[in-house]
């Protein structure tokens, strides 16, 4: 199984990109939606996030106010550190849920589309690693645009973030999005063309079928050696 791993920095086009992979029917495996599914009320990310937190980040419906929340945790890198510390197990161990799903459903490419790839160390699961990475005067302008925010509000949410040059010279594949979708698109069609060349060898003998065809090797293996014995 050839796991690819995606990221970026905010407003980079990570979810542009992503959203390419799905349209060409590469399943994805999304960081923030297993981050979103893991404070569910009742979860066990949930239970830690309020011991630590505190109710009052609760909704009316015992929901995590997640507005709250991230307000919160913007303004305090130290409060930030925590609820990465806390909910960090509860998400890896929904990404390799989410893997083994495919995994058993016999698929031999995916994509995981993970915003901190590097910072959560889940890097070392990737290969290769692709980034998104943009010119720093155009993400600003992105990110205003997107998100609606005021310069130095988004100058701060960048600058909390690992620097996306330090990401970009950690990357395998790096697509450069500073120009038009349609350049986007472009770049797109080659590393699509890279990440689905055949498997490797190692890559064959983690996915199901060459896990399958171990086993069976195995097996008649054992009846040869049983026959001639
Ligand atoms: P991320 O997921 O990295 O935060 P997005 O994919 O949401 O970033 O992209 C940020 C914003 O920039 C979105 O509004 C998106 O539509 C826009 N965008 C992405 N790539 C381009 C591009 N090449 N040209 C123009 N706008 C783009």
């Amino acid at each position: 199984m050839r796991i690819v791993g995606l990221t970026g920095g905010i407003a980079s086009g990570k979810s542009t990109v992503s959203n390419l992979f799905k349209a060409h029917g590469i399943p994805i495996v999304d960081a923030d939606i297993v981050a979103r599914n893991v404070l569910k009320k009742g979860t066990g990310g949930w239970k830690k996030v309020v011991a630590a937190f505190g109710e009052d980040i609760l909704l009316e419906n015992g929901e995590v106010d997640r507005a709250k929340l991230g307000q919160i945790v913007f303004s305090d890198p130290g409060r930030r550190q925590l609820l990465n510390r806390l909910l960090a197990p509860f998400i890896s161990r929904g990404i390799l849920m989410e893997v083994l799903k495919l995994w058993i459903k016999g698929c031999s490419i995916i994509v995981l589309d993970v915003p901190l790839l590097f910072e959560a160390k889940m890097d070392k699961w990737t290969k290769p690693i692709v980034v998104v990475w943009v010119d720093p005067k155009t993400q600003l302008q992105r990110l205003m645009i997107r998100d609606g925010s005021m310069e130095e509000d988004a100058k701060s949410r960048i600058n909390a973030q690992m620097s996306l040059d330090l990401k970009r010279s950690q990357a395998d594949i790096v697509i450069d999005n500073t120009g038009s979708l349609e350049a986007l698109h472009e770049q797109f069609q080659k590393v699509l063309t890279q990440i689905t060349r055949p498997l490797t060898w190692t890559e064959f003998m983690l996915s199901r079928k060459g896990a399958f065809l171990t086993l069976f090797s195995i097996f008649v293996g054992v009846a040869i050696c049983k026959r001639s014995s």
